[in-house]
């Protein structure tokens, strides 16, 4: 790999921060961020890349935790600006909010033709049993890898993390200590690294147009609030979360396949908010399967309340999903009506 017809090919390595990229402070034993320069240090198999590896580091270094929109609106605009240098692009980013960033960019960048990988590690690289080294390495050979006719494998954002290469807005962090740490319950694995690394071309989301020109979208509109469907749930709780002023979207995650609440006292809010035009998507708390609002009679009331079905999209996506479009317009029922829509892979058809 690394050479297509004579060219080598180029990847920029994008270090935003999280447990990766972690040392331990000889001086207080405690993990600290360090440089890319030293990550290539304790990966020393980068420098036998055929593939011209550049870095970006962002200043400051953060725990995932701490992520914002304006980080993602850097990197869409870091990856913009750098396009047409590169084959592809590795992304280092904390796992803890990996998922939320990964599917956000997914619809940030319209018109995507090169891999935008994103990747971490559940043990700092400089362990020695970390899984970073793996993940890194096989992310660079995925951003840099062509079809025959020279186009990029994997033109989509996608996660690589335990030998499994996801799509970015269908992944979800699954666990806090396994290196097996994402998922991708509703969609297959784009490719799986073993001995060699198998793409699933099928699957793998082709652009309408290779020649097309990346489009950025950095203005993200935020007012979206979550709602966790619970036993106990007060009236009050629920009326904050969907006719509070400030919101302008909610997410219902609600139970199995799209079920709430069939009290009249819940309806009733639910009907307020919609009256008052906020756009409201029901996502199911299960990891897997769908929203169908048309199975269960609380399903149904929800339906007739004006309630949108999220179908199999993870709440992840669906977050990223309303910031994007909520910033393109301030028509509600544009968002709406692009809402149902399958936009970049993010629910089954
Ligand atoms: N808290 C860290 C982060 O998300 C965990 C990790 O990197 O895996 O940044």
């Amino acid at each position: 790999m690394g050479k297509y017809e004579g060219f080598e090919m180029r990847v920029l390595v994008i270090y935003t921060g999280g447990t990766i990229g972690m040392k331990e402070d000889p001086a207080d034993g405690a993990l600290k961020p360090f440089n890319f320069s030293q990550i290539a240090e304790e990966v020393p198999e980068l420098h036998k890349f055929s593939v011209r590896l550049d870095s970006y580091t962002f200043d400051p270094l953060i725990d995932s935790s701490d992520v914002e929109p304006s980080l993602w609106a850097s990197l869409a605009q870091l990856i913009m600006d750098r396009y047409e240098d590169y084959d592809g692009f590795v992304v280092l980013h904390g796992t803890d909010t990996m998922a939320y960033s990964a599917s956000a960019l997914s619809f940030m960048l319209e018109g995507l033709t090169k891999p935008v990988v994103f990747t971490g590690s559940q043990l700092p690289i400089g362990v020695p049993r970390t899984d970073g080294k793996e993940n890194l390495i096989s992310a660079i050979e995925i951003a840099a890898a062509k079809r025959t006719d020279g186009y990029a494998m994997v033109p989509e954002v996608c996660i690589f993390f335990d030998s499994q290469l996801l799509r970015g807005n269908r992944s979800t962090k699954y666990s806090a200590e396994a290196f097996h740490a994402f998922v991708s319950p509703n969609c297959a694995s784009l490719a799986e690294a073993g001995i060699s690394i198998r793409y699933n071309t099928e699957l793998i989301r082709k652009p309408v147009y290779w020649d097309a020109t990346l489009r950025v979208q950095t203005r993200l509109d935020t007012r979206v609030s979550i709602l966790k469907i619970h036993p106990g749930m007060t009236e009050a709780v629920a009326r904050s979360f969907l006719c509070a002023e400030e919101i302008r979207a909610c997410i219902l995650e609600t139970y199995g396949s799209g079920n709430a609440i069939s009290k009249d006292w819940f309806l009733d809010i639910v009907r307020e908010a919609g009256a008052m035009g906020k756009i409201l998507l029901n996502v199911t708390q299960c990891k897997s399967g769908t929203v169908n609002m048309n199975l269960y009679a609380t399903g149904a009331s929800l339906k007739r309340a004006g309630v949108l079905s999220g179908g199999d999209i993870t709440t992840e996506a669906a977050l990223g999903k309303l910031f994007c479009l909520m910033g393109r317009s301030d028509n509600n029922a544009w968002v709406k009506s692009m809402l149902e829509k399958d936009l970049c892979g993010e629910i089954s058809k």
